[in-house]
């Protein structure tokens, strides 16, 4: 891709997606820059990556033709406000925060901006990310397959009408962190039990690692697949009834629509 691209914030989520971007070699290190508040974070992304590293958020717009603002959500009006009149005027600007929408963008850099809103997640650091995709009027097609093929460096993506954005760090861009908690609960299950620690956290994660194939590869209804591995009578049924029991789907939702009422309230 013959793009230059350049990060504002250089955290825990700009950090997965240039793992995939560079492994992927499809844009050469020259044409990356990222920007962070602290040296510290900047010589990690330097000794890292090997890319440009500056602490001027301008240096970095003017820079990019796709600049990705990676940012926490209370930044991203400021960080907007000091670039504003250093952007290309066809420069593709894609966020990641949580709660941000392409109207916060268009209002905020005041002018016709191609916009694009993005929500991705960690799983981006192995090439496994998801990322959900929407953007304004103003990228024509082939654009927006520009963004996904950038996106497709590190992971999946899927196309969402903005009214549903909101909704997507609860499944996807947090729901990492939910996972894990299970995995270290299954994994403490099978310490419990006298498995060595290491092997407990194999174990479990290959089993959700597999779990997830299932669904994505064989189209068939998780219930079916759950069905599947519930002998009548048998050991698995009983750990299914008392999850039942402890309201675990109940508590997954609850958990959700708590994470997405907090989205909302960023706006
Ligand atoms: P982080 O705290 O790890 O990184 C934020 C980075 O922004 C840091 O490098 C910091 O130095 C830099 N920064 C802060 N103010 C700045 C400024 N004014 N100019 C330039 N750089 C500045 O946070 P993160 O977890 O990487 O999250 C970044 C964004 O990604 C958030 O908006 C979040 O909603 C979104 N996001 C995060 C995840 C996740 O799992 N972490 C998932 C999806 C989306």
């Amino acid at each position: 891709m013959n793009k230059k691209i350049g990060f504002i914030g250089a955290g825990k989520m700009a950090q997965a997606m240039l793992e995939g971007i560079l492994k992927s070699k499809m844009i050469p290190k020259e044409n990356i820059i990222a920007s962070a508040k602290t040296e510290g974070t900047l010589e990690k992304i330097e000794s890292n990556y090997q890319i440009r590293t500056t602490q001027n958020n301008q240096d970095v717009a003017r820079f990019a033709d796709i600049l990705i603002l990676a940012v926490k959500p209370d930044q991203h009006s400021n960080v907007i406000q000091e670039i504003k009149n250093n952007v290309h005027s066809d420069s593709i600007i894609i966020t990641i925060a949580a709660g941000i929408t392409l109207d916060d963008i268009e209002r905020e850099f005041g002018i016709n901006v191609k916009a694009v809103r993005t929500m991705p997640n960690t799983p981006s650091f192995v090439g496994e990310g998801m990322t959900a995709i929407c953007s304004n009027e103003r990228l024509n097609e082939e654009e927006v397959l520009e963004v996904e093929l950038l996106f497709h460096t590190f992971g999946k993506t899927e196309r969402l009408d903005e009214r549903l954005m909101d909704a997507v760090p609860a499944i996807s861009g947090s729901s990492p962190a939910y996972v894990y908690m299970m995995i270290e609960a299954m994994a403490d299950g099978g310490v419990k039990q006298g498995i060595p620690r290491d092997k407990a956290y194999r174990l479990a994660a290959q089993a959700v690692l597999g779990a997830a194939k299932m669904v994505l590869e064989t189209d068939r209804h998780p219930g079916e697949l759950k069905d599947n591995v519930c002998t009548p009578g048998g050991a698995t049924i009983e750990a299914v009834a008392e999850l039942e029991k402890r309201q675990f789907r109940g508590s997954v939702l609850a958990a959700m629509e708590s994470c997405t009422r907090k989205v909302k309230s960023l706006q």
